[in-house]
Order: structure tokens, then C-alpha cells, then sequence
């Protein structure tokens, strides 16, 4: 990537490369073919919550925890079609452009190993009825045979999702942008004067200077002067292990990947991946200004550990290769940002915990907006309810440990 140096003017900025901010310059870049597009992230493209996440491109999410989630038969709709939208788009770069990133459309297992957990998935089930989504119960058995896990007792297979790579999607898709967009990483914005006909914004070593800006930088877009003080950044945890051996291999069941999702929320997210490893997370935790220590992840990682020895007691000894935490933005509200927030500016963020299909479709959707066109996505965004100001951090902060422990508490052997 080139190194960003002195005064430099473009026609659009996009700040944040994660599946938002890629996919934002990404679309503004094909619909404005003549213009100049600068895409620049703080960190290397990968390395943000966007790269370090599960990589289900869930088009569907299981939400128990939206008091309506069943009968909110439109509100479910809306979201499936924004991700049908987000995963097109994610599919448009692996087939037109040739992403190598582990594309695979097998759906998701929602898998329950409690009663508690089983009932969770009786109410996904009647939403799905509502929705007139097919889907397929898979039974004990199958469901060990699958994963060769005893720990499963029922789970519910939901087509549509894709299980991919996220690092190694988003390094590669960043080398295949559009011509007229030039990528910087390491390239923090630190200053913004917003302005006519053209904004400021400095990095440490230069100076943009856009007619429009598209902001991506999911809670730190509270930085750039607008939602203040709305921002909950929350981060969740995982950890992987070696690729396994041929011995291992047989105890951890008969396909050769899977992607399983836990029916309560506060359990633990599983994946068996194209490499061999298993890959595990749970926890989430309040991250105080948006930044976690190495000690917390680690520390974090022992849970992740109980949660192998729950699943696979006789591989569970090999332990993890690698631990990480990543950022997840909340709002009080479960509000996000979407649209034009004032002249020349634009910006999305705020997913809300699932990103990747949601996230494409907000970053292709707000650019569109930016450049001036129309779509169905851009009216059912448009409608979602911006974030409300958090109570003050001291409050929050206790709120969402109590909050967090108590329902990663009950979730019991689901986690
Ligand atoms: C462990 C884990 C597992 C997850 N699993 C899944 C999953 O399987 N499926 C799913 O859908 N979601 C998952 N998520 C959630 C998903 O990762 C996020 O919702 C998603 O990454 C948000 O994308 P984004 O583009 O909005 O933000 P980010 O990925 O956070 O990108 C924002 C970017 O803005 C940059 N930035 C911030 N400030 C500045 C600045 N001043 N100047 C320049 N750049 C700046 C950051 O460096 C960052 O790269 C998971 C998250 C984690 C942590």
C-alpha cells in the first residue's frame, strides 16, 4: 500500500476499511468511475474487528434477546433483504473479481445444549414459519456426527449464510478495488475541519483534502463530531487452535467445516475451518475507551477454553494457538448510523455485533447515497433508528458488566 505523505485532494475519502468502509469506497469508486477515491484505515486492513471476527455472512440473525423478535415479521424481512443484498455484493467479489477467501455457502447450525437453549430455538423456528424461511431440524445424532461433539443435544440448520475467511477476504478485495481508489493503512485520521468546497482531514503525516467524505469507523465515528456520547464499545472474544492432526481430525466430527451459532446468545460461537482448526468465542465485555489489554484477552481466553472441554474433553488439552478480542459498537437504543449526516458527509456504523453481511450492505448502500443514486436498501436503512445517547460511562460501564455477567451466567452449558 502507498505511503500517504503531504497535501493530497481527492473527490470522495472513505474513513475505515472494515466490511463498511471497504465496501462504501469500493461501490462509490464503480459508480464514479471519473472520480478520485482514498480509502485510509488507523491499522493494516485485517486487523480491525472486520478481519478478526467468525466470518459468518449471516443473512438472518437469531435475535432473542428483541423482545419482538418473532413477531416482527417486518422488521425481519427488512434485515434479510439488506443482507441478501450485503452477501450479493460479498459474492460479486469472489466470483467477478476472484477473492480468495474460503467462500463457503453451507447456512449455519443453531445449536442448543441445554433445554433452555432448545426452547430458544422453538421461538427461531416459529419467526422462520412467519417469515416462510426453510429450514431443517437436525437432531441429536446428526448434529454429534456433525461435529463429533456430545455436547449438542438438537440444533436447526438455517441456509443462506456463508461461512468465508474475514482477513484474508478483506486483504484481498482491498487489492482488487477499482483503479480510482488508492488505499492507505496506518493512517489514522487525528484532525477534521468539515468545510466547502472541501474538508481537512489531517493524519499524522498529511494533510486530505475531499469534497466528500464517507465516514466507516463503526463507535469511533463519535470522534468525527457526530453522535456524541452514544457510542457502547463492547468486545467479544475468540481463540483458535493449530490445525488439528489426522488423529484429532476423527474426533471432530465427519464435516470437514461448519459453522455453528449458540441458541442462547451469551453461549459459545463455533468454527470448524477449511484449514482444519477449531475456532472459538464467547464473552462479551465493556471496553473501557475502546481499547482492551492483552491481560483482559487472555484472561478471557479461559473461557473459551471451559468451552472447548465442554465440546471436544478428548482434544480439548491442545489448547489455543491464538486468542484476540475485537470491537463491537452498541447503542442503547440497538440504534446504528446510516445516511448523510451533514453537506458532503455521509457515514454508517454501529452493527450491532453482526457485521459482515449488514456491514457490506451499509457501506454499498451509503455510498450509492453519496452518489446521489436510489435504492430499496437505502430506504429500509434510512428508516432504522439512529443511536440514543448512553447514560454516562460510569452507569454504563457498571450496566453492561451486570448485564453481560448475569446473562453469560445463565446461558449455562450453552456457553
Ligand atoms: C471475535 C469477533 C467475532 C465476530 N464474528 C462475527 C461474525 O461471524 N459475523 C458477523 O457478522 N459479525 C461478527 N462480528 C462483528 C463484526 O466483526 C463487526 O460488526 C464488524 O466488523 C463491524 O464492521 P465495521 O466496518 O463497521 O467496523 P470495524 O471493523 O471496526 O472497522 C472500522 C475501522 O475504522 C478504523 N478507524 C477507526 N478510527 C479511525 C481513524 N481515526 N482514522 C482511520 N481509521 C479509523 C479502524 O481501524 C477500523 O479498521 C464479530 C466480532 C468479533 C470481535
Amino acid at each position: 500500500m502507498i505511503p500517504l505523505k503531504g497535501d493530497v485532494e481527492c473527490d470522495c475519502l472513505v474513513v475505515g476499511a472494515g466490511w463498511m468502509g471497504l465496501h462504501a469506497a469500493r461501490r462509490y469508486a464503480e459508480l464514479e468511475p471519473e472520480a478520485s477515491v482514498i480509502l485510509v484505515d488507523a491499522g493494516r486492513i485485517g486487523n480491525n474487528a472486520s478481519g478478526r471476527c467468525m466470518g459468518f455472512a449471516i443473512d438472518l440473525a437469531h435475535n432473542p434477546r428483541k423482545h419482538d423478535f418473532v413477531e416482527d415479521v417486518q422488521g425481519n424481512l427488512d434485515e434479510l433483504n439488506a443482507n441478501l443484498e450485503g452477501n450479493a455484493y460479498l459474492r460479486s467479489a469472489v466470483q467477478e473479481h476472484g477473492v480468495d477467501c474460503d467462500w463457503d455457502p453451507q447456512g449455519k447450525y443453531h445449536s442448543a445444549a441445554t433445554d433452555h437453549g432448545v426452547a430458544d430455538l422453538i421461538s427461531f423456528s416459529k419467526a422462520l414459519d412467519r417469515m416462510g424461511q426453510s429450514y431443517r431440524w437436525v437432531e441429536k445424532d446428526e448434529i454429534r456426527s456433525i461435529t463429533g461433539s456430545k455436547h449438542y443435544i438438537r440444533a436447526l440448520h438455517h441456509p443462506g449464510t456463508i461461512l468465508l475467511q474475514p482477513a484474508k477476504y478483506l486483504k484481498n478485495a482491498a487489492r482488487v478495488l477499482p483503479k480510482n481508489v488508492t488505499v492507505h493503512e496506518n493512517a489514522a485520521i487525528t484532525g477534521v475541519q468539515y468545510g466547502s468546497p472541501r474538508h481537512v482531514f489531517e493524519t499524522a503525516s498529511s494533510t486530505i483534502r475531499p469534497k466528500k467524505v464517507i465516514i466507516c469507523t463503526a463507535g469511533h465515528l463519535t470522534k468525527f463530531g457526530y453522535y456524541p456520547n452514544t457510542a457502547i464499545p463492547v468486545y467479544t472474544f475468540a481463540s483458535m487452535t493449530r490445525p488439528l492432526t489426522e488423529s484429532e481430525l476423527a474426533q471432530a466430527g465427519t464435516h470437514s467445516a461448519y459453522g455453528l451459532i449458540p441458541a442462547d446468545s451469551f453461549g459459545t460461537t463455533v468454527r470448524r475451518t477449511i484449514d482444519n482448526r477449531l475456532f472459538l468465542r464467547n464473552v462479551y465485555s465493556y471496553a473501557n475507551d475502546f481499547e482492551m489489554t492483552r491481560a483482559q484477552v487472555m484472561d478471557t481466553r479461559k473461557h473459551q477454553q471451559v468451552a472447548f472441554d465442554r465440546r471436544w474433553p478428548g482434544l480439548s488439552k491442545i489448547g489455543f494457538e491464538a486468542s484476540w478480542g475485537g470491537l463491537l459498537t452498541l447503542a442503547q437504543n440497538g440504534g446504528m448510523v446510516f445516511g448523510q449526516l451533514a453537506d458532503n458527509v455521509f457515514g454508517a456504523a454501529f452493527c450491532n455485533g453482526t457485521g459482515v453481511s449488514r456491514g457490506t450492505a451499509f457501506g454499498k448502500a451509503v455510498a450509492e447515497l453519496a452518489a446521489g443514486r436510489s435504492s430499496p436498501t437505502i430506504e429500509i436503512l434510512k428508516r432504522k433508528v439512529p443511536p440514543s445517547r448512553a447514560y454516562p460511562k460510569l452507569i454504563t460501564s457498571l450496566g453492561v458488566r451486570f448485564v453481560t455477567g448475569r446473562r453469560f451466567k445463565k446461558a449455562g452449558n450453552e456457553v
